[in-house]
């Protein structure tokens, strides 16, 4: 039913719910980014210290070598003899080189001389091959840093020769070159010294040195010894340039700066190593933000359906009837308006329908407002039911409806679709235990034929129904244009009745009735009479219905009585008689009003009779008896006016104990010599009787009727061949000569005074 409003709610739901869960996407990628590459940048610079740890330590390794090596270089004896023209070679290898093996491990040495020339070539397994002019030429560098370290350390003296002093050990160490070079594709540490002596020494000139070059491999011991120096695990001489993640490379370079592989560690990488650790923490704010944003998305989906769908609600409340589920007035409109587009459009016809249900009012005020409610539900879903299913029903107000129907090419069509919403309704509604029968009138409108607009066509429809139920309910009308002229000269008519009332123009007439001897006027009465400002006189039989369909039958009636009522006061001993319509007693303190009115009027209630006809028994409702019934226990004299008239008179009889009878005048008038007639007659007076009631008789125009009637013992007598009604004035003068004690009265004596009042 609120479907079209379910999307909207997703709608609204996505404007919220993507544009947050980019954002959150976005945050949690951004803070996983930033993680990671701070990890990587913590690796890096520990990469970098793990470099530098293994620089310092490969240079500590390399001074000690220069240290180890100083123990035969810087010794005169052996100054001298390498220094010879033609050294030892043999004191050279046992007493150096040799020497220089079984003591700290140096597995080659060779011996560059002042020339440099290669001297001696020395190898712990003997072979002298190792030493080649590749290898010379990457030692060379170094060697000649020494020699020019060495001739740069003579002294000049004052008298022009030049000394050579060693002084400190670190001053000599400093002539020292250490380096990495390659022998057969191994890396070797190395360390070259000049051969100095121990002592100061004055030469003539300056000149280079000796220079002994010892080589140790850094595999094995040395790296090792590099390694624990460093701190660090792992470490591997490898030749292959391809590095990867958590192993460092540090970059072996000969004095000729060729490249002669690398030292390969395993690196420790602290932001790794966090990121390993915080990882699964990672994962799990990762995992919680996810559920978060699922709930927060669900929540919210679910809240913006809710919204919505309570909007819809909100939306349908506004167009529908809450009892019945119908849709509204307003919605109706709406509804027929688009229909009426449309209709037009494909050129069909399309039909407009009131519906009012019979005597609502009566359900409502005899059964409660529940059972009302319940019958209006009953009444939504049955009309739902038998309605095409193209058409539209609405609830227009308390027992109003409403139905378009569509495609009503004939009125076949659209008497058949009515003709099932009456058998439907026909059908008993249970209200609890009891059965309820209710009948609705309907009046219909035809769009184009008559009109298009839609509140013409549902004016129309209105006419209709209201012609419907002035034709007596449980009916149907189609509009047609004579009932509208019917309506437009009610309407006026009660427009000018209203005015008329506060205008003062309308005024009483007063009919008097007689005994049954005819010649006492015994009670009177009270005809409306309304002669409009221009002199035309209306008949109380157009304006009195008018007056009770507009409800101004009760402030009417309230000024008849009371005008009534004070008139009786000036006659006294004449009995009121007061047209009392049905309507009025629904009013809920009609029964006070008229107590207030005798009241104030001084009049006894036995001096007024109010005459109601048997439309107070339509619509079973019991609270006009009850006004009825107090009345009558007041004192107030209740009479059935028109009998005869109706059907099933003789039960009304039983249903209420009225004082006074009127047999209704087209008995009197029918009864001209008709024998049917006057035995009908006949008997109702001698069934009034029998209940115990004052028979009256109206309508009157013969003597021989009145003759008649005196005859059956009539009790009062009322008609032209009497009096016609009069005028207040006229009465008060016909009265005093009609009931004077001087001069003639009565018809008895003679008839000739009746016969000119008759005709006057
Ligand atoms: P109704 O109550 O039956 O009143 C009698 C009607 O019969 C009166 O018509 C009266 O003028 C007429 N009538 C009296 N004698 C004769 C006769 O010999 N021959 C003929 N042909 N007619 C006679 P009126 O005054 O035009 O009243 C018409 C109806 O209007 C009344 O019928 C009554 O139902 C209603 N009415 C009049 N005044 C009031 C009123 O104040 N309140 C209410 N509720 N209804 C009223
Ligand atoms: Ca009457
Ligand atoms: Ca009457």
């Amino acid at each position: 039913m609120y479907k079209s409003s379910k999307n909207s709610g997703g709608r609204i739901a996505n404007a919220i719910i993507i544009p947050m869960v980019v954002v959150v996407i976005i945050s949690v990628f951004g803070i996983f980014g930033l993680m990671h590459w701070s990890a990587r940048l913590s690796d890096e610079t520990a990469e970098q210290s793990q470099h530098k740890l293994i620089a310092g330590a490969l240079q500590l390794t390399k001074n000690y070598l220069v240290k180890l090596q100083n123990g035969v270089v810087i010794w005169d004896e052996a100054y001298h003899r390498i220094n010879q023209p033609d050294p030892d070679q043999s004191w050279i290898y046992d007493n150096i080189m040799h020497w220089l093996f079984q003591n700290h491990g140096f597995t080659k040495s060779v011996l560059i001389n002042r020339d440099f020339e290669v001297a001696s070539v020395y190898a712990q397994n003997h072979t002298s091959k190792w030493m080649d002019d590749q290898l010379f030429r990457d030692l060379s560098p170094s060697v000649a840093k020494v020699r020019a370290r060495y001739i740069n350390s003579f002294t000049r003296t004052p008298s022009g020769l030049y000394s050579f002093v060693p002084q400190s050990s670190d001053a000599r160490r400093s002539i020292a070159e250490t380096g990495v070079v390659a022998l057969a594709g191994e890396p070797h540490l190395f360390s070259a010294a000049a051969v100095m002596p121990q002592i100061q020494s004055i030469a003539k000139e300056r000149f280079p040195p000796s220079v002994l070059v010892s080589l140790v491999p850094l595999r094995g011991e040395k790296l090792k010894d590099i390694s624990e120096m460093s701190r660090l695990d792992g470490f591997v001489l490898t030749n292959s340039q391809t590095g990867r993640d958590g192993v460092g490379r540090y970059q072996l370079r000969s004095p000729r700066n060729a490249d002669i592989g690398m030292i390969a560690w395993q690196t420790t990488q602290p932001g790794t190593l966090m990121l390993q650790r915080i990882n699964p923490f990672l994962a799990l704010a990762a995992f919680m933000i996810a559920a978060v944003v699922i709930l927060v998305t669900l929540f919210t989906r679910q809240m913006t359906r809710r919204l919505a769908h309570s909007e819809a609600k909100a939306v349908h409340a506004a167009r529908h009837d809450a009892l019945s589920g119908l849709p509204n007035r307003a919605r109706f409109h709406a509804l027929l308006t688009d229909t009426l587009e449309e209709s037009i459009h494909r050129q069909s016809n399309t039909a407009v329908v009131y519906i009012d249900l019979d005597h609502f009012k009566d359900i409502n005020d005899t059964l409660g407002h529940s059972a009302g409610d319940k019958v209006i539900v009953a009444v939504a879903q049955r009309l739902k039911r038998v309605i095409p299913e193209s058409g539209i029903v609405a609830r227009i107000s308390g027992d109003e409806f409403a139905m378009v129907i569509k495609d009503c090419e004939d009125d076949v069509w659209l008497e058949y679709v009515l003709d099932q919403v009456q058998d439907e309704i026909a059908r008993p509604i249970m209200i609890g235990r009891r059965e309820l029968h209710a009948s609705l009138s309907m009046g219909a409108a035809i769009a184009p034929r008559d009109g298009n607009d839609p509140d013409e066509l549902l004016r129309k429809a209105d006419i209709a129904l209201y012609d419907a139920k002035a034709n007596g309910r449980n009916r149907r009308s189609f509009f047609e244009a004579n009932m509208e002229h019917h309506v437009q000269s009610k309407d006026r008519l009660s427009r000018e009745l209203r005015l008329a009332l506060k205008n003062d123009e309308l005024d009483l007439a007063y009919q008097p009735q007689t005994d049954t001897s005819a010649e006492r006027i015994v009670s009177v009465e009270a005809l409306a009479r309304w002669t409009k400002e221009d002199g035309t006189v209306v008949s109380p039989a157009q304006f009195i219905p008018v007056a009770e369909e507009t409800g101004l039958i009760n402030d009417l009636g309230l000024w008849v009585l009371n005008k009534a009522c004070a008139q009786a006061h000036e006659w006294p001993g004449i009995v009121m008689s007061v047209n009392v319509s049905p309507n009025q007693f629904k009013h809920p303190r009609f029964v006070e009003k008229v107590m207030a009115i005798l009241a104030s009027n001084n009049l006894p209630p036995q001096r007024l009779e109010i005459e109601v006809t048997e439309t107070v028994f339509a619509g079973r409702n019991d609270s006009v008896l009850k006004a009825l019934r107090r009345l009558k226990n007041l004192g107030v004299k209740v009479a059935l006016d028109d009998f005869g008239s109706g059907y099933s008179s003789l039960s009304y009889l039983r249903r209420f104990p009225f004082d006074t009878l009127k047999i209704d005048r087209d008995f009197v008038s029918d009864m001209n010599g008709n024998e049917e007639a006057e035995a009908i007659l006949v008997s109702i007076i001698q069934l009034g009787k029998a209940l115990g009631m004052t028979i009256v008789a109206e309508g009157i125009e013969t003597l021989e009727q009145i003759r008649f009637l005196q005859a059956h013992d009539c009790h009062r007598m009322q008609g032209y061949f009497i009096s016609k009604p009069l005028p207040e004035a006229a009465l008060t003068k016909f009265l005093e000569d009609f009931n004077g004690d001087g001069g003639t009265s009565g018809f008895g004596a003679d008839l000739s005074y009746q016969a000119q009042v008759a005709k006057g």
